[in-house]
Order: C-alpha cells, then structure tokens, then sequence
C-alpha cells in the first residue's frame, strides 16, 4: 500500500465547494455535515410528531383495555412511536436529502 505522504489532503466540499485540509474527495466539510445533520434532524421531528398523533388518534379511537393501566400503556406507546420514528426518519433523511440544503438559512 503506498504511502499517503505528498498526496493532496485538501479537496473541495461536496456541498459548498470550500476546500478543507483533511477533507477527501466526495466528502462533505464539517459545517455542511452538520448543517445536513440539523435538517435532518428538524425533518425527523416533523415526521415522528405526525406518526405520535397518529398512534395517539389510533389509540383513543379504539377502546382501552385495563382502564388507567391501558391509558398509560397507551401513553408510551405513543411515545416510543415518536422516539423510534425519529431516529430511523433521521437515518433515512441524512441519506436521501439532496444536496445543498439548508441554504437559506
Ligand atoms: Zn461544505
């Protein structure tokens, strides 16, 4: 395997175009990987919050078995919905948001 040494180590951000020592090509720089993590991350907590009201509506739509018990269960049904639900929209936005988001911010 050949030796690294002497080979460019800065090459242009695939997002914004600013060269970055370290930075290989096709990759993103920090403050763009960042930026991208953050829209994703707003995106996934829209999603999780649309999918918690929808297990809420579900849950209050039918009938509760067990009374306080199954208000409760209800309860955190509806909240590992959201938790699950946003980290797996989260995965699946950083992969498929275009690029150069967050722009106008
Ligand atoms: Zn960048």
């Amino acid at each position: 395997m050949p030796s690294r040494a002497g080979w460019p180590t800065e090459a242009p951000c695939i997002d914004c175009g600013k060269r970055t020592e370290g930075l290989l090509l096709g990759e993103r720089c920090p403050m763009c990987q960042v930026r991208r993590e953050r829209h994703a991350g707003r995106l996934a907590g829209r999603i999780a919050l649309g999918a918690a009201v929808l297990m809420a509506g579900y849950l209050a739509w039918r009938p509760l078995p067990g009374g306080t018990a199954g208000r409760v269960y209800a309860g955190v049904a509806v909240l590992i919905t959201y938790l699950l639900v946003r980290k797996i929209a989260a995965v699946i936005a950083i992969q498929l948001l275009p690029d150069h988001t967050g722009t106008t911010e």
